[in-house]
């Protein structure tokens, strides 16, 4: 199945000059979601993740079915004040400012194969903050999936100590 043909294209968002890969289509054909969940389990598997981890919001949409399949945990990377009980953080650059993820600081056993997932890669500025939290924590990021890479933005250049795999690439 080519992928390709659902993700929708939107110019100019969220700021002009941009142009944004919108995953929503995907998501709303349930063969098409289903298909590139599967992939994405096979890669897990073949990995044996044993918790999955993926930062907020559409990291969860990539890595919860994957966990529910294999039978393994996730544990939500959320932004600043999102999570209730203590928390390690890790900040990141944007194009102007920074941000921060966290993670609930029990979320991780020292020693586990983790397998961090979001939608997309771009600069991978979100992936590495991500991948840190997780070995604050002891964990160890045994693979990294997407189902886009953006290979202009050369976020595999960020993560190159790192395994990494996508669904699909612009
Ligand atoms: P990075 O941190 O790698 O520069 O950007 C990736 C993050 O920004 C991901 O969490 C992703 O959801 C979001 N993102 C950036 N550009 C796009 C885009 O074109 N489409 C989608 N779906 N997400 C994007």
């Amino acid at each position: 199945m080519d992928l390709h043909k659902y993700i929708a294209t939107v110019p100019d968002y969220p700021e002009p000059g941009v142009m944004f890969r919108d995953i929503s289509p995907l998501m709303a054909d349930g063969d098409a979601y289903r298909y590139a969940t599967d992939q994405l389990v096979d890669y897990a598997r073949s990995k044996n993740v044993e918790m999955i981890v993926g930062p907020e919001a559409r990291g969860f949409i990539v890595g919860c079915p994957v966990a529910y399949e294999l039978g393994v945990g996730f544990a939500p990377a959320r932004k600043e004040g999102k999570l209730p009980r203590e928390t390690v953080k890790a900040t990141y650059d944007l194009e102007y400012g920074q941000s921060a993820l966290y993670l609930h600081k029990d979320a991780i056993k020292p020693g586990q194969r983790v397998l961090v997932t979001d939608d997309l890669l771009a600069t991978g500025g979100t992936i590495s903050a991500t991948i840190k939290l997780v070995e604050d924590l002891g964990g160890i990021v045994v693979g990294t999936a997407f189902i886009i890479e953006l290979k202009d933005l050369n976020g595999r250049e960020k993560i190159k100590d790192y395994d990494i795999f996508s669904l699909m690439e612009y």
